[in-house]
């Protein structure tokens, strides 16, 4: 509708000039006529000039309007968008704090485990140096004829016990290995009665035991597990081993199964030598143990503990220790129940 106005308003201003244009120029130029003429032009001018003014001005106004409306509305979303801008400056921040202390820690975590790696890599060459060495220096000496004819078997006596320590380390080194791979590999777990595996386990130590006169007492119930049997198996072998070597004459080892909430507790109790409180912390490293000399003489080779704390912690059982020094060890093994087991 407007618009129409202005069409015809315009339409109308250009007649009056075109018409007083015409007057100007055909019509007898009289003062008359030329002060009429002049008058249209003018009047056709201001007209024109007002009209287009108008328009060009409400142009103007509305783009100002237009950008002061953007200004408003930039504003406002300026306005919204500021604090969440800066909660995820916030947050950006938190997570770079977090990442890089996460890089630290892995960082942290690597060097440990290069350093285990090395000590494990010296320990091991040292711990088969020491029986090579032996075996060497006696087949030498037999070799060479410096041992006399009833002495030979004793010194064949040595080279077995020393071959047999080594067959012993390198079974438990290539045991520990296969614990590192099984968690990158996730062996398959089935479910396992614990009950039935220290009853094989006792049975395989059962003469052993003997020898020393020393009794087993298993006692308990059907604990089912999710896990790698094999695993589990060596975990109470190692247990039930360390409970026969460091017992006294004529010792007893309990070994017993029972249902702690959500656990089945493995428990294994000797009446041995007992640990140290300072000692306890220790014995679970690789390598270590209490007494050197005692435990070459026991036959020990270090390892034990260590396969009984990752085969726990494969199947992310909690391992617990007490112990009395000339008393005896209790050392528990607290396994998620088969129907709690992830
Ligand atoms: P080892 O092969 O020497 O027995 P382990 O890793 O099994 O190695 O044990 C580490 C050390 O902890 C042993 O050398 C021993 O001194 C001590 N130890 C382990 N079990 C017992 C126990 N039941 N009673 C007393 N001492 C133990």
């Amino acid at each position: 509708m407007k618009r129409k106005i202005f069409q015809s308003m315009l339409f109308l201003a250009l007649l009056i000039l075109g018409l007083s244009l015409c007057a100007a120029y055909y019509v007898p130029t009289t003062w008359g006529w030329r002060v009429w003429s002049l008058l249209g032009l003018l009047l056709g001018a201001v007209t024109l000039s007002f009209l287009l003014a108008g328009k060009i001005t409400r142009s103007l106004i509305r783009s100002l309007a237009d950008a002061r409306l953007e200004d408003l509305e930039t504003q406002t979303l300026y306005e919204e968008l500021r604090p969440l801008a800066g909660r995820m400056l916030d947050q950006n921040r938190q997570i770079q704090k977090q990442l890089k202390k996460q890089n630290t820690e892995l960082k942290r975590e690597y060097e440990k485990q290069d350093r285990m790696r090395r000590d494990f890599t010296a320990n091991v060459s040292h711990e088969l140096k020491t029986p090579l060495t032996s075996i060497s220096g006696y087949a030498e000496i037999i070799r060479d004829g410096l041992v006399k004819q009833e002495d030979i078997g004793r010194f064949a006596g040595k080279i077995y016990s020393e071959t047999q320590r080594m067959i012993d380390l390198v079974a438990d080194i290539l045991k520990l290995s296969q614990l590192d791979e099984g968690y990158q590999m996730r062996m398959e777990r089935v479910s396992i009665n614990v009950y039935t595996s220290c009853q094989r386990v006792i049975a395989r130590l059962q003469s052993t035991a003997e020898q020393s006169g020393m009794r087993f007492m298993l006692s308990g119930m059907e604990g089912r597990i999710l896990g790698v049997e094999k695993i589990v198996e060596e975990i109470i072998y190692n247990l039930c081993d360390n409970a026969i070597k460091y017992n006294r004459p004529q010792g007893e080892i309990f070994v017993s199964i029972s249902e702690v909430g959500e656990k089945i507790l493995l428990k294994v109790r000797d009446t041995g030598i007992g640990i140290s409180k300072e000692e306890q912390a220790r014995v679970f490293e690789r390598f270590y143990r209490v007494e050197k000399s005692h435990s070459k003489e026991i036959g020990g080779t270090g390892l034990g503990l260590s396969i009984v704390k990752h085969g726990a912690l494969y199947h992310d059982a909690r391992i617990e220790m007490s112990s009395v020094l000339g008393e005896g060890t209790e050392i528990c093994v607290l396994f998620h129940k088969e129907a709690s087991a992830s």
